[in-house]
């Protein structure tokens, strides 16, 4: 999918290395954390709204406002934040995150949440090429719900994963994606990989900010145990699949 400029920093402020924007967008989830902490009891939608837009117009530097929303989450009982981006006639112009509120505020139990949903949103802006990934695969709808599922049943998921007994994620991926084109099954891939280092980084941000709220007075809801997700043996098993693919395309025996 095409980025508009809304939705994107410019190229001088990411570029670098897949580290380098790592660290960068720690930096920037920093900044505007530290800004809200300033006033802990002021934690009103409008106010982190603004320090939030603030700090990425800021980041961008060269005038563009970046078009990001914090909004109440509306589902019942929901102790969960989203995170989504905007789209307009398959163009992504914005993010917006929802996060639980209360009289128009962000619960304090729930700043860490807010915290991590944002992570989700910085990880786009500093990875324009895997925002732009997203619906690229040229698969049915079928496909892509199989490849939906596969994410969430066998890569995001505390399924059993053993690098030298491969019952489970390996053999599912094959089945989930059998019968796709070989470089859409890279497209593919790619956006699982993208989608768990995403989850992997904003649980680990979540869970810092979640201690550092606590040293000024905000109790956050505990960050549940993601240990069991093996993020990074799946992110490690990914990177070998789909470079064994874009092999296979080299060689050009597809
Ligand atoms: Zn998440």
């Amino acid at each position: 999918m095409k980025i508009a400029k809304t939705a994107s920093l410019p190229l001088d402020a990411i570029r670098g290395t897949f580290k380098e924007r790592q660290i960068k967008m720690s930096k920037i989830a920093e900044e505007i954390f530290n800004k809200i902490i300033e006033k802990p009891d002021d934690l009103s939608l409008a106010r982190i709204q603004e320090i939030t837009q603030d700090t990425l117009t800021k980041t961008a530097g060269d005038g563009r406002k970046i078009n990001i929303q914090i909004k109440d989450y509306l589902s019942q009982g929901a102790c969960e934040g989203k995170e989504e981006f905007v789209e307009n006639d398959g163009i992504i112009e914005g993010f917006k995150i929802h996060v639980p509120t209360e009289k128009g505020a962000i619960k304090p139990s729930h700043l860490s949440v807010f915290m991590h949903e944002l992570v989700h949103a910085l990880y786009q802006l500093t990875n324009p090429k895997a925002l732009a990934l997203e619906g690229s695969a040229n698969i049915t709808t079928r496909q892509c719900n199989r490849a939906k599922s596969f994410y969430e049943n066998s890569l995001y998921s505390c399924e059993m994963f053993e690098w030298f007994n491969p019952i489970s994620t390996k053999i599912k991926q094959e089945i989930a994606l059998r019968g796709i084109d070989t470089k859409e099954k890279i497209k593919i891939l790619q956006d699982c990989k993208h989608s768990l280092i995403s989850e992997f980084l904003a649980y680990w941000e979540g869970e810092k900010f979640s201690c550092r709220g606590v040293q000024h007075g905000i109790e956050s809801i505990r960050t549940p145990d993601y240990d069991c997700i093996m993020f990074e043996d799946k992110i490690e098993y990914l990177e070998k699949e789909i470079a064994k693919l874009i092999k296979k395309v080299r060689k050009g025996k597809e």
